[in-house]
């Protein structure tokens, strides 16, 4: 056994040789023009995540001269579906991930999540930061914000509130909104916030908190009723000058912003790595998209987030941060 494992070394050493060569020669060569790079999109289309993605994928594939850059929504289970779909895919810089807080809420509120956030991954970068909004049906009796909570509280125990699963963005900011006033409601989860802001139109559910990005267009067409946002300060934005703060109507520390990063699957080759993250701060750069990200009330990010170490630090940081927050509320997932 021992002598032909000896005898086969060289070829074996050859044959490794001869692998590492052409895996680094692939890399050097990264993207092959006429090859597609996808982002997997763990939510529906329509949505804000997918909106921003899609936003992104144009700017990176105009600083990669011309790639095509496709999304692939891949929702389910709040997310965790997609997440896990890039966490096995093939390392070669082709399959990538976009998502926002989920990657940072999604391990606390999940009792088995099939990937593991701080191991699995290659962090790119963060792109953007988004604030959250409180929204309702368009035939709901309140108007504003102290009239939305008397009416919550005269029908306690009917009220329902549209998401995108535990653990999501619009899951965490109606949770917050929910403990905050000492209420229970009725969580309904889609597989994005695109398909529940088609019920909240149509009035099947009540309320529902999600990004501004989403909500403006919404809001400017008289088809939701805006109550209330997330940051501390309030918001330029002509549809949402008027809305108050949550904090502004006695909601104490109430603080909700979202971020959206890119992820490559671990061991995607450091050069490959490079390529994407100079395109991804190129992008970040580019004119339009940050025009469009600021149309909807987001902000580009540019500081050392938009760099593999600071966006790793950041959503580890994000984890703690938020874990005694969803443990104390006792929501959990299988
Ligand atoms: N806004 C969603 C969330 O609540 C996801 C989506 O973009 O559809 O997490």
């Amino acid at each position: 056994m021992t002598h032909s494992f000896l005898r086969d070394m060289p070829t074996a050493l050859a044959c490794a040789a001869a692998v590492l060569t052409s895996f680094s020669a692939a890399a050097q060569d990264y993207p092959l023009p006429g090859k597609t790079i996808s982002f997997v999109l763990p939510y529906a289309p329509g949505g804000p995540t997918d909106k921003a993605a899609r936003d992104l994928a144009q700017a990176m594939s105009k600083a990669l001269g011309g790639q095509s850059i496709v999304v692939d929504n891949a929702p389910g289970a709040s997310g965790s579906i997609g997440v896990a779909k890039l966490a096995k895919a093939s390392n070669d810089g082709y399959v990538l991930l976009f998502t926002h807080i989920a990657q940072a809420t999604l391990p606390s509120f999940f009792r088995n999540l099939p990937y593991n956030v701080e191991k699995d991954f290659e962090y790119l970068g963060l792109v953007s930061e988004n604030p959250m909004n409180v929204i309702g049906r368009p035939t709901l009796p309140a108007n504003t914000l102290p009239e939305l909570v008397s009416w919550i509280n005269a029908n306690k125990g009917k009220i329902s509130i549209g998401n995108a699963g535990p653990g999501s963005a619009s899951h965490l900011c109606g949770m917050l909104f929910q403990t905050t006033l000492k209420v229970d409601m009725t969580s309904i989860p889609y597989k994005g916030t695109a398909p529940a802001m088609t019920d909240l139109i149509g009035g099947q559910i009540d309320l529902m908190c999600d990004q501004t990005t989403t909500t403006i267009a919404q809001i400017e067409g008289k088809r939701v009723k805006s109550f209330a946002v997330t940051t501390p300060a309030r918001l330029s934005s002509p549809a949402l000058k008027d809305t108050p703060t949550l904090q502004e109507a006695g909601f104490k520390d109430f603080s909700v912003t979202i971020w959206q990063g890119l992820y490559a699957p671990k061991g995607t080759p450091a050069a490959v790595l490079k390529k994407l993250n100079d395109a991804l701060k190129a992008a970040v750069k580019d004119p339009e998209f940050v025009r469009k990200q600021e149309a909807g009330g987001a902000s580009v990010i540019t500081d050392n987030r938009v760099e593999a170490g600071g966006h790793k630090a950041f959503v580890l940081s994000e984890m703690a941060k938020w874990a005694p927050v969803i443990k104390s509320a006792g929501v959990y997932a299988d």
